[in-house]
């Protein structure tokens, strides 16, 4: 929706969601918790804690041990942190659930899903059968309040998946080639021969969300099989009409983006050379570009000046679905453990770049 210099205020939320220690963390003889949410706001990453070999009678003492790292030990304050416990509906609750009222007055809105390979983001997203995540719960809450105003207004709901892989945008639910993002005067961004679906029920959904998960371009042969190297975007387009309006009237369009992003963890790290490096290079130009849009909205100093919209497919893809008018979520995953200590310092660090200032 178009709107005027005065009303352009940006509506970042961004959370963490720590998820619980695996079996390996919990095994692991060196392994300890380095992150402590201190309240629903506000956690402690890498805490100095009494007792640890630093403190000597209650006094801070420096460390001998130059080789033992020094304690982080630093705060880092969020719209919210969700602890291990959280549900995935207490998640969907707090994150996206009026984000879906937003769509339904007709205003864009994005729901990302932030971190290292492994952290939580595509259980957040997509979940399990038994633990649906918000693409699902999302959808839900959608046919939910649209047959509850079946009386005044004509809706209707279509979703679409897609991918993005090395800079090229692919649709998850049908064979396809590269598919191009046009602009649109009056739809705004779209992309070109991607395939539109109205699932009927809550099984049909979940199976058309676990397919496409499945035809995510994978790499077996990399040291973490299960990682991700694409960015996951589900569509869901909302159209409503008063049932007494005529047809050139009263028509309100609204798309939600909900996005399992690429693993954040460093291309250098888990990458080699040739093809797979720029593989790497490419995820962190997206994740890069996002960072730096959003940067961008949320400055309040930088209202109404450029934001980089074109430095990557992701951002040109969302160009109208950030800023503005348009919520936007980013759901920051992390492990408790140290074993991913300098992952979850870069994932709190980007999170940290993107809350409004
Ligand atoms: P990512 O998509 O970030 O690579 P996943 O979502 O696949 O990570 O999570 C890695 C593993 O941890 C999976 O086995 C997943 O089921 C489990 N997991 C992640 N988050 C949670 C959570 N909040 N509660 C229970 N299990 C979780
Ligand atoms: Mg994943």
């Amino acid at each position: 929706a178009a709107s005027g210099d005065s009303e352009q205020r940006t509506n970042i939320r961004v959370v963490i969601r720590i998820r619980p220690e695996n079996s390996r963390e919990r095994d692991a003889q060196n392994a300890r918790t380095v992150v402590r949410p201190l309240d629903e706001q506000v956690l402690v990453f890498d805490p100095q804690e009494e007792g640890s070999p630093s403190y000597f009678r209650g006094r801070r003492v420096r460390q001998r041990n130059v080789m033992r790292r020094k304690n982080r030990d630093k705060q880092f304050a969020f719209d919210h942190i969700f602890a291990e416990g959280a549900s995935q509906e207490y998640v969907y609750e707090h994150t996206t659930k009026s984000v879906v009222d937003s769509v339904l007055s007709g205003y864009n809105c994005s729901v990302f899903a932030y971190g290292a390979t492994g952290a939580g983001k595509t259980f957040t997203m997509l979940g399990g059968p038994n633990q649906p995540g918000i693409m699902f719960l999302t959808v839900m809450e959608l046919y939910q309040k649209i047959s509850s105003e079946k009386s005044e207004k004509l809706c209707d709901v279509a979703v679409s998946y897609l991918e993005i892989y090395n800079e090229a945008v692919k649709d998850l639910l049908v064979p396809s080639g590269h598919l191009a993002i046009r602009e649109d005067p009056q739809r705004g961004v779209v992309v070109s021969g991607l395939s539109l679906h109205k699932p009927k029920n809550a099984k049909e959904l979940f199976s058309m969300l676990e397919y496409g998960n499945t035809n995510r371009t994978q790499h077996p042969t990399d040291a973490n099989a299960q990682s991700s190297r694409s960015h996951a975007v589900f569509q869901v387009f909302v159209r409503q009409r008063d049932r007494t309006a005529n047809i050139s009237t009263n028509v309100r369009v609204a798309k939600m983006s909900l996005i399992d992003l690429a693993g954040s963890e460093r291309a250098t790290v888990t990458t080699n050379r040739g093809a797979r490096f720029r593989e790497g290079a490419n995820i962190n130009r997206s994740l890069l570009a996002l960072g730096n849009c959003i940067n961008a909205l949320a400055d309040s100093k930088n209202r109404g000046k450029h934001v980089p919209y074109r430095n990557s497919k992701l951002t040109r893809l969302l160009k109208d679905s950030l800023g503005g008018n348009c919520k936007t979520v980013m759901i920051a995953a992390v492990s408790p453990s140290s074993l991913s200590y300098e992952d979850t310092f870069s994932t709190l660090r980007y999170a940290d770049r993107a809350k409004e200032i």
